[in-house]
C-alpha cells in the first residue's frame, strides 16, 4: 500500500476494527484488571504482554493501543510511550538511557523545566549535563566526552525560536559517538511538521498537552523511538510507572483527527501577524521560523514542512514593569499563560535578563523586552486589532 499523506494518517491511524469496534472512534477501555477466560488465554496475554495484549491496566487497554499505533505511525517509529504529561515524557525517556557516571549534551535552549531536570534530579544521580550553544552544529563532536550517553535537542528554541540544524547535530554524534541516544523535544512541531526520525534522531518526544489535545483541557505525553530505542524506553517506562488514563489517551487520538487542519490554521494566521509585526517600527525582530530574520530559518526552510501557531517578537525598548502590565493586562483576545497549542491565542513577556538566566550557554543577544505569542483560530483581523491597540498602549 502507497503511504499516505499526513491528514489521511491523522485521520486513519489507529482506527483499526479492533480498538473501534464498529463505531468510528476508539472504545474507551478503563481498566485495572483484565479477565482471562482460561488459563491458555492468561498464558498468551502474558507471551504478548509487552506487543499489544490485554495484560493488566497499567500496561494499556484498547484505547491506549489505538493512540500508540496512531502515534508511532504517524512519526514513523518503532513504538509510542505515554507520559501523564510532556515533562514525565522528557524526564523518563532521558532516565531509561542514562546510569551513573553517564554524560549527556543537552541544548542551553531547552524547555526552562527540562533544563532543570538535568540540573537538580540527573546531577543527584551522578549523571552530568553539558548545556551546549543551541545554535551549535558539527561543532558539537568537540564536546562529547567517551561517557557520553544522550544527546537532547528541541528545536525551534524555547521562546527564543531559534533553528537547529538538525542533520549537522545528528551526523557529528553518530560519527564521534555512534552509541549515544539522540532524542528532541519535538512538541513545536506537534510531530507534523519535522519528521524527527527521519532525520536520525532515535527517539521523539511530544507534550501532546499542546497541539495534539489542543483545546487546553488534558495533559499527556508521548515518545516516539525508532527500533533500536523502542525496547529499552518501553520496558524503562513501564517500570517507572508511567501511564496515562483510558479518558485522556482518548482525547489525545480524538486531538490527532482534526491536528492537520488547526496546523494549517494557526500557521496561516500565525504568519500573518508575524509579517504585520516585521513593519511595525516599535519591533526590532520576529522570531519565527519561516520569516528570513529568525536565527535557522534556513535549517527550517530545509527540514520542515511547516509552521506551527507559536513564536516571539523582540521590542526595540525594554518595557517598565508599569508599561507591560498595561500592555499585557488589557488584551481582549489574548489571554497570559503558560502553555500554547490550543484553539485559544495567548501572550507572555519576558525581560532579556530573565532570558539569560535561564540561558547557561548563552545565546540572548538582545536588550528589548521579548513578547511570546500562540496564535489560535479566532480570526486574524481581530488578532491583528487587538495587537495594534496593545502598541497605541505602549505610547501612552
Ligand atoms: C509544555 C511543554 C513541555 C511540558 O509539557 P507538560 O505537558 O506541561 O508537562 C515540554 N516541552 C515543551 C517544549 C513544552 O512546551
Amino acid at each position: 500500500m502507497a503511504t499516505n499523506k499526513i491528514d489521511t494518517t491523522l485521520v486513519s491511524a489507529g482506527r483499526s476494527k479492533r480498538y473501534t469496534q464498529g463505531s468510528v472512534n476508539s472504545v474507551i477501555q478503563r481498566a485495572s484488571s483484565l479477565v482471562f477466560d482460561t488459563v491458555a488465554d492468561k498464558k498468551h496475554a502474558t507471551a504478548g504482554r509487552a506487543s499489544g495484549e490485554l495484560f493488566y491496566g497499567r500496561r494499556g487497554t484498547l484505547t491506549h493501543f489505538s493512540l500508540q499505533d496512531a502515534m508511532t505511525e504517524l512519526e514513523g517509529g518503532a513504538g509510542c510511550a505515554l507520559y501523564p504529561c510532556g515533562a514525565a515524557a522528557v524526564s523518563n525517556a532521558i532516565l531509561s538511557f542514562v546510569e551513573a557516571g553517564d554524560h549527556i549534551l543537552v541544548s542551553g535552549a531547552v524547555y526552562e523545566p527540562t533544563q532543570d531536570f538535568c540540573t537538580k534530579i540527573l546531577s543527584k544521580l551522578n549523571v552530568t549535563t553539558t548545556f551546549f550553544d543551541h545554535c551549535i552544529g558539527s561543532e558539537i563532536s568537540e564536546l562529547i566526552q567517551p561517557n557520553t550517553r544522550v544527546v537532547f535537542l528541541e528545536s525551534p528554541a524555547s521562546i527564543t525560536m531559534e533553528v537547529q540544524d538538525i542533520p549537522a547535530i545528528v551526523a557529528a554524534v553518530r560519527a564521534k559517538a555512534p552509541d549515544a541516544i539522540i532524542m528532541i523535544d519535538n512538541t513545536w512541531a506537534a510531530g507534523v511538521l519535522f519528521n524527527a526520525l527521519e532525520h536520525g534522531i532515535d527517539i521523539s518526544i511530544q507534550a501532546g498537552t499542546k497541539y495534539i489535545i489542543g483545546h487546553s483541557d488534558a495533559m499527556i505525553g508521548t515518545a516516539v523511538a525508532n527500533e533500536r530505542c523502542w525496547p529499552q524506553l518501553r520496558e524503562n517506562s513501564y517500570l517507572m510507572g508511567q501511564m496515562v488514563d483510558a479518558d485522556t489517551a482518548y482525547m489525545a487520538s480524538r486531538g490527532l483527527r482534526t491536528l492537520g487542519t488547526r496546523l494549517r490554521q494557526h500557521e496561516e494566521s500565525g504568519l500573518q501577524v508575524a509579517e504585520w509585526l516585521a513593519a511595525q517600527p516599535e519591533v526590532a525582530r520576529v522570531n519565527h521560523p519561516a520569516l528570513p530574520q529568525c536565527k535557522g530559518h534556513e535549517f527550517w526552510q530545509r527540514d520542515f514542512n511547516g509552521s506551527s501557531g507559536l513564536f516571539s517578537f523582540i521590542l526595540h525598548d525594554k518595557l517598565s514593569r508599569e508599561q507591560l502590565a498595561n500592555y499585557l493586562d488589557h488584551f481582549h483576545h489574548f489571554s497570559m499563560a503558560y502553555s500554547w497549542g490550543g484553539y485559544e491565542s495567548l501572550i507572555l513577556a519576558n525581560q532579556p535578563e530573565e532570558l539569560a538566566e535561564i540561558r547557561p550557554a548563552g545565546g540572548v543577544d538582545f536588550s528589548g523586552t521579548l513578547v511570546r505569542l500562540h496564535i489560535g483560530l479566532e480570526h486574524v483581523d481581530d488578532l491583528l486589532s487587538d495587537l495594534k491597540a496593545g502598541f497605541a498602549r505602549l505610547k501612552q
